[in-house]
């Protein structure tokens, strides 16, 4: 990053702003050692999430047992729960067949999308489900799906409920924990579906719920109807997790005699492709290192842990996920304006508010090549009110590159994995983006679940 950084330089730091910029270097600087030492101790903590329920990495069931065929057909709506949004999504997914109008997807989509209320995110239960209820109630009226479905004949509705969940089957979720700043009371410990069916109910809706499921799990079902090569479905957003297919033996905590894997389920135990008996298992691993055994935790961390509604959970997320880099920039300046680097004379307010800034910020700041950096100094005085000096302007590319990571997680990812020297299109894993993945995911999820019921 020193590099980059010369290329661009506008200002030279005074000897104690390079002191300075030299001790966050060392703060945030994961040696190759220490990388292996903490992917070690996460294939542990993988392995030991699949033996019995723990308080780090949870392994969640997720009673999806099988990647699609390809073949899935059918209308279903669905609604994604994530950190940031509420989407509702009419999807129809085409099997084989294509939409003519659009001959390159295989499904057709109608969706709408509303930010979720911050006020929701520390209300009560009653709230939240009523705000639901009202989104998909104004979205059937909007689509004219109210005419089309009624009690005795309801759409069937996936729910992407992007939090760790225990799962006894399909359609039931008992919220574990919230995550990613929610704070809602009465829902931790209860069935998520039955207190939204419960809703649903009360509205009189035309809708039955027939899957709950994670945003990774979406992910991965998703992208296996286009490509059946997919094994693992991951999230980088607002939060961070992954989902992959595991063998049914591989989970210990889970007898294969477990009356809940239903012998009758002719899911769970086809073998269509030969492949033997698989579950989705929903790892959850921003809950990585909870118990704080590895993970390098600066004193802004620290900060972040502390003043989270949970602190003490999701150790790994809170240190690269979405919500957080943002705020882990804020809280480097605070301290650096504190302790009088930075700002000299100007009123820091606007700095002064959590979670100001998000991951936009940073980019936008990483991937400035304006002339004398005129797209940063805009971005500070629009969102923080904060005019830059020259060297205020390095001082924050030097931070944004420090904390976001981007240029540098691609060679810690390679170094972890021994690649050595690839040339380019050899990479052993492909990354695709699954485009509409909690939508289209949990669709076919439903599909899947509709024809195991008979329907
Ligand atoms: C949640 C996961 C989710 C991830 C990405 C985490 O905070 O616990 O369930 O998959 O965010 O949305
Ligand atoms: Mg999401």
């Amino acid at each position: 990053w020193r590099q980059r950084s010369e290329i661009h330089a506008i200002a030279e730091f005074s000897p104690e702003l390079e002191l300075e910029m030299e001790r966050l270097d060392k703060e945030f600087w994961i040696p190759g050692q220490k990388l292996k030492e903490i992917v070690k101790r996460f294939i542990e903590e993988l392995d030991e999430g699949l033996q019995e329920n723990n308080k780090n990495i949870p392994m969640n069931i997720s009673w999806v047992h099988s990647l699609p065929t390809g073949n899935e057909k059918g209308t279903y709506l669905t609604l994604d729960l994530g950190g940031t949004n509420l989407r509702v999504c009419k999807v129809t997914l085409h099997g084989n067949e294509t939409d003519p109008a659009t001959p390159e997807k295989k499904y057709t989509l109608d969706q709408e999308q509303y930010r979720v209320p911050q006020e929701l995110k520390s209300g009560s239960a009653e709230q939240l489900w009523t705000y639901i209820a009202e989104k998909l109630q104004t979205f059937l009226q909007e689509k004219g799906l109210d005419k089309e479905y009624s009690k005795d004949k309801p759409m069937p509705l996936g729910f992407t409920f992007s939090y760790p969940a225990t799962q006894d089957k399909i359609d039931h979720a008992v919220l574990q924990t919230w995550t990613k700043g929610f704070d809602i009371k009465g829902v931790e410990g209860q069935d998520a579906a039955a207190q939204l069916r419960e809703k649903i109910k009360e509205k009189g809706l035309p809708l039955e719920i027939v899957c709950v499921i994670n945003d990774t799990v979406g992910a991965m079902i998703a992208s296996a109807y286009n490509d059946h090569a997919t094994i693992v479905g991951a999230i980088f957003g607002t939060g961070c997790n992954a989902a992959y297919m595991a063998s049914l033996p591989s989970i210990k905590k889970l007898s294969s005699s477990d009356p809940r894997l239903r012998p009758q389920d002719p899911n769970a135990n086809t073998n269509k492709n030969g492949e033997g008996e698989k579950m989705a298992i929903n790892c959850e691993y921003g809950a990585f290192d909870n118990a704080r055994r590895v993970l390098p935790i600066t004193k802004y961390d620290e900060e972040i842990d502390k003043e989270s509604p949970r602190p003490g959970e999701q150790a790994f997320e809170k240190l690269s996920a979405g919500l957080y880099l943002g705020e882990v920039f804020r809280l480097v300046f605070i301290d650096l304006a504190d302790r009088g680097f930075l700002f000299a004379n100007q009123d820091t307010k606007g700095l002064r508010k959590p979670y100001i800034l998000d991951t936009g910020f940073l980019s936008q700041i990483e991937d400035d090549e304006s002339p004398n950096a005129i797209n940063t100094r805009n971005l500070f005085r629009d969102t923080l009110d904060l005019s830059l000096s020259d060297q205020e302007v390095e001082v924050s590319r030097r931070v944004a590159e420090l904390v976001a990571f981007k240029k540098r997680w691609a060679r810690a990812l390679g170094e972890v994995l021994e690649w050595g020297e690839r040339k380019e299109g050899e990479d052993p894993i492909i990354i695709t983006s699954a485009e509409d993945g909690s939508g289209v995911g949990c669709a076919i999820i439903a599909a899947i679940e509709m024809e195991r019921r008979g329907r």
